[in-house]
């Protein structure tokens, strides 16, 4: 069985120094490849070196919305250097909206909302100017992300909406937009009924299987930290609800996955 990991967090392993071990643990499961994203640019150039030494390893440029800081903001203008050259990022990300972490000030809120929204739009212009992909971070804020990019002119067809999270009437528009959802662990959990609606709405041609390591560990890991090798556990739940095998998951999400980020 063969998957491709589209979305995890390598930079905890890098500074562990467990990422050999991290590698190999998931080779063995079936990984093929691991996209690692960045959520501020400290990360960029370990996760370009990573990139360029390891032939399945995948990386992102972005900086996340909830980790938006006054020192970034010169950051943007080294963003080409990594597209120049080798081990470029397969997309931008992650970037996007988070407002389900608020300021309890309403003032406050609005201020951290447009500051989110500033540093999105600057994502999704650089994603115009350089055509690639773009990994959507949506909390509590697909329809201000959903403007935000047709606004942009970002083609909705480079565009994952990462860690889904909306309903499946949600996933539905954005499937007729013409972007697309991707899933972690926590589909195989009990309560999350609605995310696996969402997933069944959006149909298989589309799906694509994340992690996001070290976050949101798959049953029955629940609670611990995860990694690129259980993401298995992931297909397999999928593959249930979906009523097909997870060799079946497997080779679609794994086919999906490169065709939507280029990868060999
Ligand atoms: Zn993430």
């Amino acid at each position: 069985m063969h998957l491709i990991d589209t979305h995890s967090h390598l930079e905890d392993f890098i500074f562990n120094g467990e990422i050999e071990e991290i590698l190999t643990r998931a080779r063995e499961a079936g990984l093929v490849n691991i996209i690692t994203c960045s959520t501020n640019p400290a990360e960029w150039p370990v996760y370009q070196k990573l990139c360029a030494e390891t032939p399945d390893i995948s990386w992102q440029i972005g900086i996340h919305p909830t980790e938006i800081k006054p020192e970034y903001a010169d950051a943007f203008e080294a963003f080409g250097t990594f597209f120049t050259g080798k081990a470029a990022p397969v997309a931008i990300g992650e970037t996007g909206l988070d407002f389900y972490w608020l300021p309890k000030d309403p003032e406050e809120a609005e201020a951290v909302k447009a500051r989110q929204m500033e540093n999105f739009k600057r994502h999704l212009m650089l994603a115009s100017q350089f055509n690639t992909k773009v990994c959507v971070h949506a909390r509590n804020s697909i329809d201000e992300c959903v403007e935000a990019i047709s606004a942009s002119g970002v083609p909705f067809s480079n565009v994952v909406f990462h860690c889904y999270s909306g309903t499946a009437e949600q996933m539905k528009m954005l499937n007729d937009l013409g972007a697309r959802g991707s899933f972690t662990g926590i589909i195989t959990y009990k309560n999350a009924e609605e995310m696996r609606e969402a997933m069944l709405a959006q149909g298989i041609e589309k799906l694509m299987l994340e992690t996001d390591c070290p976050y949101l560990a798959p049953v029955p890991f629940r609670g611990k930290k995860n990694e690129p090798s259980l993401l298995p556990y992931t297909a397999r739940s999928a593959g249930e609800a979906f009523g097909v095998s997870p060799q079946y998951i497997a080779d679609a999400t794994t086919q999906n996955a490169k065709d939507f980020f280029g990868l060999l």
